[in-house]
């Protein structure tokens, strides 16, 4: 922990942010009075996600304001007004309920960041179905797998997808009713058994009520990233909006003129609970991007639209990275406010390399897909201490915990001491468990703590710092070392593009560490440049935690949110089964 390296808030406030005081709002906070915030569904008749998303806007002040604009792969724009939408999603509510589809019912969504996927999503839960999105990169086996484990009902996916992915699968798939196909007549005609999309949403109603939802009705069913292993289905309720309306307040600091654009997609949980809820619960603009990333394309969108708050991932980041400052530089990027980044640990590097390219620092944030929403994060108020992932959000209660030998587990009062990174589970958005794996969801729980599979410390002012994975920790020689702490020494080397760090085993030592790097473009590997980097890292780091093996890979493998996956670098080191590899990049 380097205090030399704090970064201040800014002086002046152009737009004050909504958390000012950590402390007050902490102390002051209640998840009754976040409620408050949302209206609830019309005499009492419980609270619904799209009610909060887009109809109370649409019948009030925000009718005409833009809820999403949509930026297409070959330049096309379109966009939508919070009364647009609510007509939209009107309809494909009308849809489902024509189909026989209710409550509870799983939809399931393959396609890629087009507006039906945004329509499907709202109109789903307007019809207290149950939405379920997933990646459209996926191959065929990922989407059995979540269909089957999901009790997917109606798969709503373009022709296209359909034809490459799902239509040989069908027969396997005897729960799987109803199949909407996104796409012209003669693409859809051909597919026995299929709808066409647009034509029953040209058929339908417009107009739509929501029938009562309890707080505690199915909503989602996200898949995890499978980082660790197989993916886990973790099921969350209508009463999450309250969060994610409450962490867009204070983690994202949403005011009314913001231009949001998180680059997540929603085929995970990012990209739903910040990619179209969160947002549209403040009643925003949200742009959404078709295209895959590219420096110049982002930063492009960054100056075009006019975007003030910024949500992305350190693997964006470390893209950006390696194209260089440069090219930031070509840009006005004035009216950025705060960008935030959440999946994996932000380097402290990445958060000064932000400072340096856009005049802000990139706010690390922490949760997971179990968690719903942001947990931990650094606020705009605040200092940031490069490399902490900040502070448990208003209403949340972090702690760090350790088991002891029979089985209990103690809270670590003392800063800086290494630990699991627990919370007490009882905010709205907090997963209600993992489908069809009860025990896998009890062993989560412990002496009244959420355990969240994540090893942290807490400094003496409440900041939380990132360890790693339970996972992937390294045991060398009766030390512990975190493979966060190695990679961002590492990526402190000018050649350094990323690093994947594991513990390789050993005789003498248990374990010890292995680093893979992936070098920037305009660096060979070598056997000086090898042993320039362990003498780097040893420097930096002493003998005991530093690699003892560095081996070059052109890609560091990844999951399709971007994830490096220590598992994969390790089994494959070994020359043991990969196990899932569903998520993998690169694996369609
Ligand atoms: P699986 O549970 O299937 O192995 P996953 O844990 O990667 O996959 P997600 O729920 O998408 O699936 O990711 C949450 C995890 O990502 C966290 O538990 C943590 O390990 C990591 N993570 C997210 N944000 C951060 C952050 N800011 N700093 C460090 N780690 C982070
Ligand atoms: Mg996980």
């Amino acid at each position: 922990m380097d205090w030399k390296a704090i970064i201040k808030p800014r002086d002046g406030w152009a737009v004050v942010p909504n958390l000012k005081d950590y402390e007050r709002t902490r102390a002051t906070f209640s998840w009754h009075q976040a409620r408050q915030q949302l209206d609830g569904l019309p005499d009492g008749r419980g609270i619904n996600i799209a009610h909060e998303a887009v109809d109370r806007h649409a019948a009030g002040a925000r009718a005409d304001h833009l809820a999403l604009r949509w930026l297409g792969k070959r330049g096309e724009v379109r966009d939508f007004t919070y009364k647009e939408f609510a007509r939209l999603t009107n309809r494909f509510a009308n849809v489902l309920t024509t189909l026989g589809v209710g409550k509870g019912d799983r939809v399931f969504l393959l396609a890629g960041r087009i507006p039906e996927l945004y329509v499907s999503a709202l109109g789903t839960l307007k019809n207290r179905s149950v939405f379920c999105p997933m990646f459209s990169a996926f191959g065929p086996e990922p989407i059995r797998q979540r269909l089957g484990i999901g009790d997917g009902r109606v798969l709503v996916t373009t022709a296209a997808l359909y034809k490459r992915k799902v239509a040989d699968l069908r027969q396997s798939l005897p729960q799987l009713e109803h199949v909407l196909l996104i796409g012209t007549p003669e693409e859809t005609n051909t597919v026995p058994g299929a709808h066409n999309f647009h034509a029953l949403m040209a058929a339908a109603n417009d107009q739509y009520e929501i029938q009562p939802t309890n707080p505690e009705d199915l909503a989602l069913l996200h898949f995890t990233s499978g980082t660790t292993g197989k993916p886990k289905g973790a099921m969350h309720v209508h009463q999450a909006v309250v969060a994610h309306h409450a962490t867009g307040t204070y983690a994202l600091d949403f005011h009314p003129d913001d231009i949001f654009w998180c680059t997540a997609d929603p085929g995970w949980v990012t990209g739903t609970s910040y990619g179209i809820i969160a947002p549209f619960t403040h009643g925003i603009t949200s742009i959404v991007d078709e295209a895959e990333f590219d420096a110049e394309r982002w930063y492009g969108i960054l100056q075009q639209q006019k975007v003030s708050v910024w949500y992305t991932a350190p693997t964006a980041v470390r893209m950006m990275m390696k194209v260089g400052v440069e090219v930031v530089r070509k840009y006005d990027l004035r009216t950025l406010r705060f960008i935030a980044s959440v999946g994996e640990p932000l380097n402290p590097e990445a958060v000064v390399w932000g400072q340096d390219a856009f005049g802000l620092p990139i706010h690390d944030n922490w949760w997971q897909t179990e968690t719903g929403g942001i947990m931990i994060a650094n606020y705009p108020a605040m200092d940031i201490r490069p490399g902490s992932m900040g502070r448990p959000l208003p209403g949340i209660k972090a702690g760090i915990v350790q088991r002891q030998q029979d089985g209990t587990f103690t809270v670590v009062t003392a800063p800086g001491i290494e630990g699991e990174l627990a919370l007490r589970p009882d905010w709205p958005s907090m997963f209600r468990g993992y489908l069809h794996e009860e025990e896998r969801y009890r062993k989560c729980f412990a002496d009244g703590w959420y355990l969240t599979g994540d090893l942290a410390k807490c400094d003496a002012d409440g900041y939380f710092w990132f360890v790693g994975r339970a996972d992937d920790v390294i045991k060398s020689s009766g030390h512990l070392i975190g493979p966060f702490e190695v990679e961002s020494i590492l990526m402190e080397h000018p050649a350094v593009a990323e690093v994947g760090v594991i513990g390789k085993p050993d005789p003498v030592a248990g374990e010890v560490v292995k680093a893979f790097v992936s070098l920037k473009q305009q660096y060979q590997p070598s056997d000086e440049l090898h042993r320039e980097l362990i003498g780097f890292a040893r420097t930096r780091l002493g003998a005991v935690v530093a690699p003892k093996e560095i081996a070059f890979l052109a890609n560091i493998p990844k999951t399709r949110s971007g994830k490096i996956m220590r598992r994969l670098l390790k089994a494959r080191e070994l020359g043991l089964p990969e196990g899932d590899t569903s998520t993998l990049e690169g694996e369609a």
